[in-house]
């Protein structure tokens, strides 16, 4: 039974909680009533600035960003049933809109950016149950660094649109925001990540790969061939960043923040490479441009970062605030006063160049960072010091790894501690069970690789016979 006397009290805390929490002052500092861990103090490690050169927002092109975008939608439609060959409508019109663009682009790089244009087939039940053919227009900027050079870190928008039946290649299919607008962010990448990489400042030490897919609408088909092709050609997947419906912004206040969607994963800690890869672009690029949803994508929907995703690679979804239906997969018409059609008419450009900043300010530090660690663990269950080990691979340009925790219930990481080799470090004083660790490697340029989460020491219980684990 609860008394008269232990409600007031409750009532009286929950007010004073309330009051505490407004004031600024309070919110800087956690409520604790747990016991200091570790008792005798953290440590406090020297936090390495982030790389110098950051891609500043007034460098974005937006006026070529529109432009491309209004090439791909006179096109009429970009439907990946409908025609490869005519210049003037189909798909194969967007094709060689995207292609020439990003060669205008290679040809201030001194032959450094390289154009792709790569033909496949793939079948799915929205090809009509036969092959059919697809291209994907690649942008490749090589690595410097031997090893590291086969780590690609992909952007990706699909320059595919539909309109209301999937399967109907002659209606119009505008397409503005999806995907025209991922389409010139992952091309006004390119361009922007070429410029920081010709003004001498930037040494990608991994390859980025500006990538253009088709067939996203007949079932992820052209990102489903590119991982085939990256592995192909002897990449690993350094990172995935799908661009889909990132160029509308209508609600009031905007610009807004831009969604970047991770799937949890399958561990009991939803630390999956996906959700690392989303942790490390807030952290590149705030928490003023990045809103993190801790969801794969959508409710109850895909995207082309999603095979990178189920393969167990790190990828993630960018899409606008908030969508408008009326403007999605929908062949333009007017029905009871509402207008229908993917237009670029409501296209918001400010927005949109937010979002091709903090891709390429992302891909930059990405592509500048150190690989990642390797199994990294943490033992030291039942003892009072957690201990972290990892390995690494040399690296003449590595400065060390930083030893991240987080409470179980935060969404974010905090670095814990430095440590300039790999091996094991014990976190005196840490318990194993109040938080979850991971480790990174951070370049003596101040770049980070995504972290790696420690994997868990297996010490189940011992339960009746024939129970399964
Ligand atoms: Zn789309």
């Amino acid at each position: 039974m609860i008394s008269l006397q232990h409600i007031r009290t409750a009532t009286a805390f929950a007010l004073l909680t309330l009051s505490l929490a407004a004031s600024p002052a309070f919110s800087q500092t956690r409520v604790s009533r747990d016991p200091a861990e570790p008792q005798q103090g953290k440590p406090q490690p020297k936090i390495l600035p982030r790389p110098a050169g950051a891609i500043a927002r007034q460098s974005v092109d937006e006026k070529s960003m529109r432009g491309l975008i209004g090439k791909l939608v006179a096109c009429g439609t970009r439907l990946t049933l409908s025609s490869w060959t005519d210049p003037k409508r189909g798909v194969g019109c967007a094709r060689d809109h995207i292609a020439a663009r990003l060669r205008e682009i290679a040809e201030g790089t001194g032959g450094k950016l390289q154009v792709v244009v790569d033909k496949f087939e793939s079948t799915s039940e929205r090809t009509a149950g036969k092959p059919l053919p697809l291209e994907n227009v690649y942008a490749i900027l090589p690595g410097s660094d031997a090893r590291l050079s086969k780590t690609l870190f992909i952007v990706s928008g699909h320059f595919d649109s539909r309109p209301s039946n999937v399967m109907d290649p002659e209606a119009d299919a505008p397409g503005a925001d999806d995907d025209a607008s991922g389409t010139a962010v992952s091309v006004e990448s390119a361009r922007l990540l070429s410029k920081a990489m010709a003004n001498g400042k930037n040494s990608y030490r991994s390859t980025i790969l500006f990538a253009a897919v088709s067939g996203e609408e007949q079932g992820l088909l052209g990102s489903t061939h590119l991982l085939e092709w990256a592995k192909q050609q002897g990449y690993t997947i350094g990172g995935m960043l799908d661009d889909d419906i990132v160029g509308d912004d209508p609600a009031p206040g905007a610009p807004h923040r831009v969604r970047l969607f991770s799937g949890n994963g399958e561990l009991d800690d939803a630390d999956s490479p996906s959700r690392e890869l989303a942790r490390t672009i807030e952290e590149i690029d705030g928490r003023g441009a990045i809103r993190m949803v801790f969801r794969q994508d959508r409710y109850g929907r895909g995207g082309d970062h999603y095979p990178y995703y189920k393969a167990g690679l790190p990828a993630v979804r960018f899409t606008e605030p908030w969508e408008n239906y009326e403007h999605q997969h929908q062949t333009p018409r007017t029905e009871n006063g509402a207008e229908y059609g993917d237009f670029e008419k409501y296209l918001n450009f400010t927005f949109m160049g937010d979002v091709a900043r903090d891709n390429a300010e992302a891909l930059r530090q990405l592509a500048l960072a150190p690989a990642p660690p390797t199994n990294a663990k943490l033992t030291g269950a039942v003892t009072p010091d957690a201990k972290v080990s990892w390995a690494a691979d040399e690296d003449a340009e590595r400065a060390g790894f930083e030893i991240l925790w987080r409470e179980t219930t935060d969404p974010r990481w905090q670095v814990y501690d430095f440590a300039a080799s790999p091996g094991e470090t014990v976190l005196k004083g840490v318990s194993t069970d109040n938080h979850f660790f991971a480790v990174r490697a951070a370049g003596k340029n101040g770049a980070r690789s995504i972290a790696v989460p420690t994997e868990m020491e297996r010490r189940p219980p011992p339960l009746p016979a024939g129970t399964k684990q």
